[in-house]
């Protein structure tokens, strides 16, 4: 590649069993409701280790059948993590519940066990924790609560709990996305894995308007959405589950690294980055987000990058000062001051499983002279 060319964000794998995958679904004139979904989710949930799982049109419906499937409903607290995509609060308002947030851990950016305790009041019916960039939430202390636990598994593909559990596989619901910068991708898609078959058919009826799989065409016995995936998004799924393998141990390379050239950035000006696995616990790489140092203007230093070649975004934003949850909520600055911090200096740096390492090299250059000259 030339020089001139930009560092993009991120980029798919795809390739010719994924073309060969969607042709047979298009030559069998069968687009949605066709074998294909039960092959994807059969293969998914047993890449994972979960007994279940039920394909969605996003990450975000699945969040929502999930919250439903554990009993959310109106005027309810869910308790979750203000350091997340947006989807992962709003999924709780869908049901006309209140998320209600707690500060992060500072070293995993993760919902904080101790602030969620802190938290929990007799309205509280779930706890949503979010599982960012990859790393593992600390879900045994969640369990602790007693309360059921709806996961978002968006960003965590392929990451393993300090117990040797694969994230996603502890029988809770477990939402996982499939947009085209997660570690695996179907365009648009979902899955949630669960250990419990109720939950499983209750989904599976939900996300197809609320029918029983023994129904009629338009006999209904439940409120419900549509959620569906196509047979052509789970044959795409299907050719991605068989080069899972190999995509997490690409980004797991990508990552090492990444690490290895900007550690010298770290300890000479203060970059912050992602965490090193700890106790047992292992990341499933999704993204790779660093903190500019404190007193660096985080935006100029992403419009810097740009003029390098580098692409790069502000990542994540926090959810309780988006103007949406400001207006509604009332959330103002200052309330969890961790995530605040975290999330004024994050910045996604450029992330796939086909990364040169002439590309990272070119990263940490732009990002080392960006940096001292700010
Ligand atoms: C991607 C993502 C989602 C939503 O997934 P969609 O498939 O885009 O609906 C939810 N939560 C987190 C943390 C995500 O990264």
């Amino acid at each position: 590649m030339s020089a001139l060319d930009e560092v993009p964000l991120a980029q798919p794998v795809l390739g010719e069993r994924e073309e060969e995958l969607v042709l047979e679904v298009l030559r069998s004139g069968q687009l949605s409701l066709g074998p294909r979904v039960p092959a994807f989710e059969q293969a998914f949930a047993a890449f994972v280790g979960a007994p279940h799982g039920s394909a969605v049109s996003s990450g975000t419906a699945g969040l929502h059948l999930g919250l439903r499937a554990a009993g959310v409903t109106d005027g309810d607290e869910v308790v979750t993590s203000p350091f997340s995509f947006v989807a992962s609060a709003n999924a709780v308002i869908f049901e006309r519940a209140r998320p209600v947030f707690a500060d992060i851990d500072p070293r995993t950016l993760n919902l904080d066990p101790q602030a969620a305790e802190a938290a929990l009041t007799e309205r509280t019916t779930a706890v949503l924790p979010v599982h960012i960039f990859g790393y593992p939430a600390d879900v045994p202390a969640f369990e602790r609560f007693g309360l059921p636990i709806v996961e978002d598994a968006c960003e965590a593909l392929g990451a393993r709990h300090a117990d040797g559990v694969a994230v996603g596989a502890r029988g809770h619901a477990a939402s996982f996305g499939f947009y085209a910068n997660k570690q695996l991708t179907t365009g648009e898609g979902g899955m949630v894995l669960t250990g419990d078959p109720a939950v499983k058919a209750r989904m599976d009826s939900e996300r197809n308007q609320g029918r029983a799989p023994d129904m009629g065409w338009l006999d209904h016995d439940r409120l419900g959405f549509n959620y569906r995936m196509t047979d052509l998004q789970a044959a795409i799924g299907i050719a991605q589950v068989e080069r899972l393998a190999g995509m997490l141990a690409d980004r797991k390379r990508v990552a090492g690294w990444y690490r290895e050239r900007l550690a010298p950035l770290a300890t000479e000006l203060g970059l912050g980055l992602p965490c090193e696995d700890s106790g047992g616990d292992e990341r499933g790489w999704f993204v790779w987000v660093v903190q500019v140092p404190h007193g660096v203007d985080r935006d100029a230093t992403i419009r810097a990058l740009r003029e390098h070649g580098v692409q790069s975004k502000p990542y994540l934003p926090a959810i309780h000062l988006m103007s949406f949850y400001r207006e509604r909520y009332g959330h103002r600055e200052g309330e969890f001051p961790v995530c605040e911090d975290i999330a004024a200096r994050s910045v996604a740096l450029p992330f796939f499983p086909d990364m040169a390492e002439s590309q990272v090299d070119r990263v940490e250059s732009a990002l080392r002279t960006v940096l001292r000259a700010s």
